[in-house]
């Protein structure tokens, strides 16, 4: 059997679909979410569902629109489930910088793997920075609020591992999806806690990215951990392979 294209069995179904969509769009202007704030500058509107899920997940937090972020959240403080979100900057008083709400749910669902690794605290310089990447014209994912900056990540009883201080470059195949190639032979113990934790979170499938300072000397002193704008784009790459962005 083939398929009928004749111009009748096209323009039915295209008809009915614009009928369809004219219906949604006066329904929907005829009831506007009064609480919902202004939708981003790019024209999507923010992700209600990701909201719902943080709150539901008992995150404390605030929506603030802002420029380039699709469903821009701001953290009442610096927990964020089991995880705490530290900022290495005293000028800012203690106001989280903001995030994408997606951002907050990839941390979230990765948290086991941190907790796993001995670790609370993230200690980060920077999550949204309207700004192009390095040596580009093309926005950086920061600029949507979608990556965290993290230069040392710290136990419960207070040991510090640091990224410039304590990660081994080069020891292991990078990026790699075997985690005994990744891990490699770091010297010490606190370069294998590193690698070992970077190596988790490149083939978990909260993150879009990881960068280290084996795809770079941009990032000797930091990993850039970047989440999906959204589930669908983090559904279809679960399904294929990844593309690395080259971000910073
Ligand atoms: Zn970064």
């Amino acid at each position: 059997m083939s398929w009928n294209t004749s111009p009748r069995f096209v323009l039915f179904p295209a008809i009915c679909f614009l009928a369809l969509a004219g219906a949604a769009r006066v329904a929907a202007a005829a009831t506007p979410d009064a609480g919902a704030p202004p939708a981003a500058d790019d024209g999507v509107s923010p992700n209600k569902a990701c909201v719902q899920s943080l709150r539901e997940r008992g995150v404390d937090f605030a929506e603030v629109p802002t420029k380039g972020v699709r469903t821009p959240i701001r953290l009442a403080g610096a927990n964020l489930g089991s995880l705490r979100l530290v900022l290495l900057d005293r000028k800012a008083a203690g106001v989280m910088p903001v995030m994408d709400c997606e951002l907050g749910r990839a941390l979230l669902d990765a948290a086991a793997v941190f907790t796993n690794a001995g670790i609370r605290d993230l200690f980060f310089s920077g999550i949204y920075e309207y700004r192009p990447r390095r040596r580009s014209k093309k926005l950086s994912e920061h600029a949507h609020g979608l990556a965290i900056d993290v230069h040392q990540f710290g136990t419960a009883d207070g040991r510090i591992f640091d990224v410039q201080r304590d990660f081994e470059q080069g020891v292991g195949e990078w990026p790699a999806r075997d985690p005994v190639a990744c891990v490699g032979s770091p010297e010490r113990p606190e370069g294998r806690v590193l690698r070992e934790l970077a190596c988790t979170l490149l083939v978990s499938s909260a993150f879009r990215e990881i960068i280290t300072g084996d795809d770079n000397s941009d990032h000797d002193n930091h990993f850039h951990i970047e989440s999906f704008p959204d589930p669908l784009s983090r559904a279809k790459a679960i399904l294929s392979h990844r593309e690395p962005t080259n971000d910073d």
